[in-house]
């Protein structure tokens, strides 16, 4: 079943870059195992997917450990402070750092290791109640602010969509964070890169990607849906 959900899933993100005009290569699909146990992501793994996105440290910890063959991981769930020093060394990158004090912890821990962590900043793009993120008019100077942290690399943006019945809905958002990236990539910031950006999820992946996206987040659409307890 993997096997075929993941056909379509990269089928899906052809025809949205053919689409749109856009270089297939500069697409990364993450595969979002978290729930999921690690058989599932072996089996991911033998259809060539490399990259493994985890919502929790724990979690994401314990798949670290028992899964040896070279994959990424990608921690893309809310990070608490107390935690930052158990994902040193293992994690690819943080798409989920949502404020200064987080990035200031990154920074102590990742620097005591001698380790550069690479971050996207995480906004909340459609000033959502319930969600974590910067909000898109203090993004620029969170950058700024962070961009003086040695042991951090800011390689761009992500975002949490709303939950929403049509995909169309959320373009208009997936538009605005590709110009938050655009308009800060252009002020040529030291230590900042600017050129990834992370959204879109199982219901609305195609059009991020005809918005910009080069990381799009896919759980449900490879994996099946999540039973929580
Ligand atoms: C769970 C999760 C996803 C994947 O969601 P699906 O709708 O199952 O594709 C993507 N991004 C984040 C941050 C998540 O927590």
């Amino acid at each position: 079943m993997i096997k075929e959900n993941l056909q379509i899933v990269r089928k899906n993100i052809e025809k949205a870059c053919a689409k749109s005009n856009r270089n297939v290569k500069d697409v990364k699909l993450i595969c979002v195992s978290k729930t999921k146990p690690v058989d599932m992501i072996y089996e991911a793994i033998a259809c060539n997917e490399k990259i493994f996105g985890e919502n929790k440290v724990q979690e994401l910890s314990q798949k670290y450990d028992i899964v040896n063959d070279p994959v990424e991981w990608h921690l893309i769930g809310h990070l608490q402070r107390n935690k930052v020093k158990q994902i040193v060394g293992k994690v690819k990158l943080i798409h989920s750092v949502d404020s200064i004090r987080l990035a200031q912890q990154i920074q102590t821990e990742f620097e005591k290791a001698n380790k550069i962590a690479e971050i996207l900043l995480e906004v909340n793009v459609a000033k959502e109640e319930t969600k974590f993120g910067f909000m898109p008019e203090e993004v620029e100077a969170a950058v700024l602010e962070i961009s003086k942290y040695k042991n951090i690399k800011i390689k761009g943006l992500m975002t949490i969509a709303p939950y929403v019945e049509n995909a169309e809905d959320n373009r208009v958002h997936f538009a605005a964070l590709n110009k938050i990236l655009v308009d800060i990539r252009n002020k040529n910031i030291d230590n900042v890169s600017m050129c990834e950006l992370s959204m879109g999820m199982t219901g609305d992946y195609e059009v991020a990607i005809e918005e910009g996206a080069t990381y799009v987040r896919v759980g449900t659409g490879i994996f099946g849906s999540r039973v929580y307890n």
